[in-house]
C-alpha cells in the first residue's frame, strides 16, 4: 500500500514537472515578443517578403480593398490579428519574424483581430 502511494505521488511529480518544462518555452515567447518588439530592426519596403505582400509603412499609399467586412480605409497594421500585442509605432508581426512593422503600415495578408 505505501508503494502504490509513492508511486501516485511519483506520477503526479512527474506530470507537474513535465508541464512546467512545456510551459517555460510559452511563457518565454510571449514574454520576450511583448519586451523585444521595439528592438526590432523595421522591416524594408523593398524586402523580398515586403514586396511579395506589398507592405507599405504607409497604409494610406497601399494598394487596400474592402477584406472581411472591414472597409480599406479601416485596414492597418495596428488592428490585424498578426501584429504583437505591446504598443508602439514599430511592432512585431507574425508574418515578418525577426522585423517590426509600423503600426498605420498594411499588407494584404492583413486579417481583422479578432
Ligand atoms: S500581417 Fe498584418 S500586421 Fe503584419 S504587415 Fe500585414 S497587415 Fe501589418
Amino acid at each position: 500500500m505505501a508503494n502504490q502511494d509513492i508511486d501516485v505521488g511519483r506520477r503526479k511529480a512527474m506530470k507537474l514537472a513535465i508541464a512546467g518544462a512545456a510551459a517555460i518555452p510559452v511563457a518565454s515567447l510571449i514574454g520576450g515578443g511583448v519586451a523585444y518588439s521595439q528592438d526590432l530592426p523595421h522591416v524594408a519596403e523593398d524586402d523580398p517578403a515586403a514586396v511579395g505582400l506589398k507592405y507599405m509603412h504607409d497604409a494610406t499609399q497601399a494598394p487596400r480593398a474592402d477584406k472581411a467586412g472591414s472597409a480599406a480605409a479601416d485596414q492597418f497594421c495596428h488592428n490585424c490579428q498578426f501584429i504583437a500585442t505591446d504598443s508602439g509605432e514599430w511592432r512585431g508581426c507574425a508574418l515578418f519574424p525577426g522585423k517590426a512593422v509600423n503600426e498605420n503600415g498594411w499588407c494584404s495578408a492583413w486579417a481583422p483581430k479578432a
